[in-house]
């Protein structure tokens, strides 16, 4: 394998899954929903594939999605942006980060990091060549250090790469945290590549872009996706936004990655995107019910909780059950109750900050959440 892969190993999410299944435990690790997708979503794929539309797409997106994304954009910020020149779809938001960062980072350049962070940020800067510096958000709340974030910047830094509401541990960044960082971005010209996957998953406030703020969306790329707000996980359809200045670096990495992204289930995330509001309250209401029983749950178990309010995801402090570290606690758990988290600590450049937190997901169905909340109380 090539240097800059050389320290990574199989990734967390697929390592738990198969071990999930190796022994028959209930999956509350890797982030997918076990339930399906909206009807209308899938018919439309259905139709869009009866309609012929099976060869490539257009490199940068269909012009239906392009124009969908624009307009879902505008609703969610505000902000006007041309779907022709302003937007790229990609490969799930995973393509989208890699793009972004292959596009617009050089060798050398510095790229500041909230820990725990989303693993592949890691392994894609490193395929870049850039350097990370990473700040650290801590419990109780994982509130952004700000006389951290303003030592970290550099003049070499390039890029912040931030992730609202925050996986794993369902923090989203407030109004003034996100006026903070904006402010040492202006000031020191540096870019935001900003990953919103769970946007429409919020329990507490309203979530904000902060592409949306004073004098950011000319230095920031916006990055979302189908998956997480379809419940379809699979697809694989993302998204980047940003002038065109800044798209167009990631469109080049796009166009040499992948080309282009699978057509029929781009004209069926358009139809998805035009969902009526009811959809999105529908979805908040589902989740929140299966948030209430999973941490009310972890709770009465004893874990230490720590407040979610974003995702479909939550972080507990496992270390009242004597266990030496996380990857212990999710071994012993697999093994003897029967249940799958994932150890938090992959999510750190030093993993010894995570060694304390596993995270658990609720995107599951509520029976599935009562059985995996029932084998803790008996077995732990
Ligand atoms: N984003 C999902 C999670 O954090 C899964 C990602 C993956 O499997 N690579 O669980």
């Amino acid at each position: 394998v090539a240097k800059h892969l050389e320290k990574f190993k199989t990734t967390i999410f697929t390592q738990m899954s198969s071990l999930a299944i190796q022994h028959g435990a209930i999956n509350l690790g890797q982030g997918f929903p076990n339930f399906d997708g909206p009807e209308f979503v899938k018919e439309a794929a259905i139709q869009a594939i009866k309609d012929g539309k099976n060869q490539y797409a257009r490199g940068y997106g269909v012009p239906d999605l392009n124009s969908a994304v624009a307009a879902r954009f505008q609703k969610d910020t505000g902000l006007v942006v041309d779907p022709e020149k302003e937007i790229t779809v990609t490969s799930g938001c995973t393509e989208a980060i890699a793009a972004t960062i292959l596009g617009l980072i050089n060798p050398g350049d510095e790229v500041i990091l909230f820990a725990p962070f989303y693993d592949s940020y890691e392994a894609t800067l490193s395929m870049a060549g850039a350097k990370i510096t990473c700040i650290t958000l801590r419990p109780p709340d994982f509130a952004v250090p700000i006389d951290e974030l303003k030592s970290a910047i550099s003049k070499d830094t390039r890029a912040i790469l931030m992730n609202t509401p925050h996986n794993p541990t369902g923090k989203m960044f407030t109004r003034e945290e996100l006026n903070q960082i904006a402010s040492l971005c202006i000031e020191n010209d540096v870019l935001v590549f900003s990953d919103e996957v769970y946007d429409k998953l919020t329990f507490e406030m309203d979530h904000i872009s902060i592409a949306s703020l004073p004098g950011m969306y000319e230095r920031t790329v916006t990055l979302n996706s189908l998956g997480k707000t379809f419940s379809l996980t699979g697809w694989k359809i993302g998204w980047a936004i940003a002038p065109p200045h800044l798209i167009w670096g990631v469109k080049q990495a796009h166009s040499y990655l992948t080309f282009a992204t699978s057509t029929p289930m781009q004209f069926a995330a358009a139809a998805a995107l035009r969902a009526p509001d009811s959809y999105y309250e529908e979805l908040r209401k589902d989740y929140k019910a299966k948030k209430d029983i999973l941490v009310e749950g972890l709770k009465d178990v004893g874990f230490t909780v720590y407040p979610s309010s974003g995702t479909y995801f939550v972080v507990v402090d496992h270390t009242r059950f004597g266990l030496a570290d996380d990857i212990s606690f999710c071994e012993y758990l697999i093994k003897e109750v029967g249940v799958v988290a994932i150890p938090t600590s992959v999510f750190y450049l030093n993993p010894n900050d995570g060694k304390n937190l596993v995270r658990f997901t609720f995107c599951k169905d509520e029976e599935t959440l009562r059985s995996a909340v029932g084998r803790m109380k008996e077995r732990l």
